[in-house]
């Protein structure tokens, strides 16, 4: 494949001081030579792969040294992207890598779009497309736990699964086309069946663990999405700050004013969540906080946790008794909260209402019963089937989706075996089970997915 050489600036995880610019592409080093000035005239041209170089950056134009650099050669395939890659390797600020950036462009390199690198990657077979969305998850991944279920799949442990599954189809069609043409034994048509009904079960299987893996996926890669609910002024965006323990929500004391929600990320002892802080659920006449209040129910759909949050200085009211209503059903932790303050709230009815969810009480202003909070938030978390270690988890609402369309079509090659549809029929349905997966790992999906999905990727990667 021919491609241009492309440039963009690539400022590496945690290193704030340095910032790169890295080119790809057949030019690569030509560009970069075209303007480096090495230690005694080296040439970029001549020096072997893999190394680095101190020099010069010099403008071509005015003969002047835009940035003293390292410069980092490596010869293609044995690279990210299979190309020549060069990466410039700047100590000045912004100003100056912008400056080589121009500079390079202006030799003859085009800026490349976010992604293109990583696109590059898996276009020259370098990686396949799980593992290319797993660089992007690694870019946004918020926990310790995300990243490793981002390191798993960009190791390629989610495509060798999926390889092996579509390998198990492709020698099951291979072994039935045999049996159609040579007939060795008087029962074919039973033993074709049954060899049939044994691999597509294990193959169905097969999917069914990974799909089972997913909710877990979705919650390391994404946290456990947790929504704070409670009457207006109960504390809800105190018990986000406390969590948080920054002030980024708004804390008043006028009832109404957290608007929208609100989302902050934190680790509650090893348990990644997705904090949101909710308008009230209740009817309003303002508009603004109506638009909060509708985005509330949405969200309060889609949680894995809800925190409900409860005022031990005021009575019970029918707004907070409908709130129990509204998430139930769901994992609940009831939060009594204000218990510094003279109690009004019926305990005993509370209880009641609570039914098996665990209850905490807290006086969110004297710091007090938080740490039995984040206890019970570990708990119900770690009681759950949650398995550390190195399992495989699906976490790519992309992949989630095309498993559960490969069980859909496996299961009807089932049911058609079962039924005595003809094998030929049940062969299309192995068949598309063997395309859909493949789409997974980027083996039959079409240009402008690809171009999507890269396009979501930061500048640089
Ligand atoms: P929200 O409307 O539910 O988000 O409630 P806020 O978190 O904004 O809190 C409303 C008011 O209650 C604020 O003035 C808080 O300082 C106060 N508050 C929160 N927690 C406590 C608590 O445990 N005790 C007391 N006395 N006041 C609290
Ligand atoms: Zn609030």
């Amino acid at each position: 494949m021919q491609l241009d050489t492309i440039a963009a600036i690539s400022t590496p995880m945690g290193e704030g001081a340095i910032a790169i610019v890295r080119l790809s592409g057949d030019q690569a080093i030509e560009i970069a030579g075209s303007l480096f000035q090495g230690v005694g005239g080296k040439k970029l041209t001549d020096v072997a792969s893999h190394t680095i170089h101190y020099g010069h950056i010099l403008d071509p134009k005015t003969k002047e040294v835009a940035e003293e650099v390292m410069v980092s050669v490596m010869k293609g395939p044995k690279t990210f992207t299979k190309e020549d890659v060069i990466e410039i390797n700047c100590h000045g600020g912004l100003v100056s890598v912008n400056r080589v950036l121009q500079l390079v462009l202006n030799a003859g390199a085009r800026l490349a779009e976010p992604g293109e690198f990583t696109k590059r990657a898996f276009l020259n077979g370098r990686i396949d497309l799980s593992q290319a969305e797993a660089v992007m998850d690694l870019i946004r991944a918020k926990t310790d736990r995300a990243m490793n279920v981002a390191l798993g799949q960009m190791d390629g442990r989610l495509s060798r699964l999926i390889q092996k599954l579509r390998q198990e189809i492709l020698e099951t069609l291979a072994h039935v086309e045999v049996n159609i043409d040579y007939p060795e034994y008087d029962d074919v048509e039973e033993m074709t069946h049954q060899l049939l009904i044994e691999k597509a079960n294990y193959v169905k299987k097969e999917i069914e663990n990974l799909l089972q893996t997913s909710q877990q996926g979705k919650i390391l890669r994404e946290g456990l999405s947790t929504v704070i609910v409670g009457r207006p002024n109960v504390g809800k965006s105190s018990l986000l700050n406390s969590l948080v323990q920054e002030n980024k929500a708004i804390v008043t004391d006028i009832p109404g004013t957290t608007r929208d929600v609100i989302e902050e990320y934190v680790n509650v002892r090893g348990v990644p969540l997705r904090l949101l802080d909710t308008a009230g659920i209740r009817e309003t006449e303002d508009i603004v906080e109506r638009i909060g209040v509708e985005r509330s129910r949405q969200v309060l759909k889609e949680a894995d946790l809800i925190l409900l949050v409860l005022n031990y200085a005021d009575e019970l009211t029918a707004e907070d008794v409908n709130i129990f209503k509204a998430v139930e059903g769901m994992d609940v932790i009831v939060i009594v909260n204000k218990t510094d303050l003279p109690q009004k709230i019926d305990l005993g009815r509370v209880k009641t209402l609570a039914r098996e969810h665990k209850l905490v009480t807290t006086s969110l202003l004297e710091d007090v019963g938080v740490n039995e909070l984040e206890e019970a938030i570990a708990s119900l978390f770690f009681a759950g089937s949650i398995e550390a270690g190195d399992m495989t988890y699906v976490s790519n609402s992309r992949h989630i989706a095309l498993l559960n369309q490969a069980h859909q079509s496996i299961e009807e090659a089932i049911s058609g075996v079962e039924a005595g549809v003809p094998i030929d029929i049940v062969q299309i349905d192995l068949t598309r089970t063997w395309e859909i997966l493949g789409e997974i790992i980027g083996d039959s999906v079409h240009e402008s997915l690809i171009d999507q999905l890269f396009s979501q990727f930061c500048l640089g990667k």
